[in-house]
């Protein structure tokens, strides 16, 4: 193959999806301009959180960000006095990843851009980058790793400075502030990992009002225990290929070793199982099984589940399952009825604020990514079967275009299980190596 490296290779969003691959590249001598405008270059939005309450979700020991070295962020953490077994500050695994980062600009290879991209074009088997400051450059590759897109804006309170949409920006932090004053109730519309967040942040602002919590089943994550003893499955006992088999052996063999060791132990198989299934089975899964699959499969630290249930037993938190029915705002709050799950009765509560914690946007087609929202509209990149990502192929590259990647949730549609760390690293690492193939050694 002709060796094509006259141009850097292009990734778009500095998370730990693209960081990853920007680092796999500069170790390979291949140069590349990852663009990331947030601020959060190096971080993205899991690990640029500044509450030292918000802790990851797993162990250490299984988070390095490195699939060649498992042990690299144990390492590191033992080094500012952690342990392995430790549910450690997300800021801290950011500062780890933002140390990679400048790792990989000090060989030279690897250049910061802390602009958005706003539009990318095909050109020569190339493509041309814009970015939000007018600059232009070619690339000889493109890598999409804009993380999930942010959730669907609430459909009522378009006009309510009370209506917060976006939980991870300024407007939510200065919500926090302000209830931590009040001590004002507020609702969480959803009730996964992001509403966990909410919570936290409010319990360590001083929080102590009121809050509720509302999904529609009502469904919060789990904790681990540390008490879990793993029980791996060979491939040969995994049910692969319809929804209803999964869940007869879920039940079965968690009957057999518990729960969490029966879920765990789908987890080196989970993107095969996810791709026996046909699409209408990958559909009922999403519609019906997804979010108790999420609660059960994403944990949450041990002390973490018991500050929730704490909370719950003071009366201070109520996860509610129910729809909202309308929302007026009213006398400086917002006056919310919503309905209980199987229940005909209106509730009507009062809350200073709402919080749109739903969680990503489920449909790639409604993005306002301005970047992504382009390729699509021209056709250059496409929605998954589902509907949920990017359609990739089984190298990550985006179907129908050249010399274009995705990485982590935006290939959620063919892998399923690829938002975490261990998945992402992995997938950073092969889509490195691939790049590396196809510009030639
Ligand atoms: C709150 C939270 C906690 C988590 N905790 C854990 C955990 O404990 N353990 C674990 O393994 N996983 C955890 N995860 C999951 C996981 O680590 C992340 O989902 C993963 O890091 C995804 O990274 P990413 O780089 O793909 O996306 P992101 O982190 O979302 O990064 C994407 C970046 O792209 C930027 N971007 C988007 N569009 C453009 C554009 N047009 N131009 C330039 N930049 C753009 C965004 O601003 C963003 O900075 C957590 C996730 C969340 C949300």
């Amino acid at each position: 193959m002709k060796s094509d490296r006259a141009h850097p290779v292009a990734i778009v969003g500095g998370g730990f999806s693209g960081t990853m691959v920007a680092a796999q590249l500069a170790r390979k001598g291949i140069d590349s301009v990852l663009i990331d405008g947030s601020g959060r270059a190096g971080h993205g939005v899991a690990y640029s959180t500044r509450e030292p309450a918000h802790v990851l979700n797993v162990r250490a020991e299984v988070m390095s960000a490195w699939a060649d070295d498992l042990e690299h962020f144990v390492r590191v953490a033992e080094g500012e006095g952690g342990n392995r077994r430790d549910f450690v500050q997300r800021q801290q695994f950011g500062r780890y990843l933002r140390g990679i980062l400048k790792a990989g600009m000090d060989t030279g290879y690897l250049r910061l851009a802390e602009r958005q991209a706003v539009e990318a074009k095909p050109i020569n088997g190339g493509w041309t980058m814009r970015l939000d400051d007018g600059e232009e450059f070619q690339a000889c590759g493109l890598v999409l790793a804009l993380g999930n897109q942010p959730p669907e804006p609430l459909p009522f309170g378009k006009d309510s400075s009370r209506v917060i949409n976006n939980p991870w920006g300024g407007e939510a932090l200065a919500a926090v502030e302000d209830l931590a004053e009040s001590h004002a109730d507020v609702l969480l519309v959803g009730t996964g990992l992001t509403t966990v967040d909410a919570v936290l942040s409010l319990d360590a602002a001083g929080h102590r009002g009121r809050i509720v919590g509302l999904s529609r089943r009502g469904l919060i994550p789990r904790g681990h225990a540390d008490d879990m003893v793993p029980v791996p499955v060979e491939a040969e006992d995994v049910p692969f290929g319809h929804v209803r088999t999964l869940w007869r052996w879920l039940r079965k063999r968690g009957a057999e070793v518990g729960w969490r060791a029966a879920v765990d132990s789908l987890r080196p198989h989970s993107q095969r199982l996810w791709q026996t299934f046909p699409p209408e089975e990958q559909r009922r899964f999403s519609r019906h099984a997804r979010p108790w699959w999420d609660v059960h499969r994403h944990r949450i630290a041990p002390e973490v589940a018991q500050r929730l249930h704490d909370m719950v037993a003071e009366g201070r938190l109520e996860i509610i399952a129910g729809r909202i029915q309308s929302i007026e705002e009213k006398g400086g709050a917002l006056k919310v009825a919503y309905r209980r799950r199987g229940k005909s009765n209106i509730v009507e509560g009062r809350f200073a604020y709402m919080i749109n914690c739903t969680g990503p946007l489920g449909r790639i087609d409604r993005t306002r990514d301005e970047l992504l929202k382009g390729l699509l509209q021209d056709g250059l990149v496409r929605p998954d079967p589902l509907g949920i990502a990017l359609d990739v192929d089984e190298r990550s590259r985006v179907t129908g275009a050249e010399r274009a990647w995705a990485m982590g949730p935006l290939t959620k549609g063919r892998y399923w299980e690829i938002i975490a760390v261990p998945d992402i690293r992995g997938q950073a690492a092969a889509v490195a190596d691939d790049i590396e193939t196809e510009l030639g050694r």
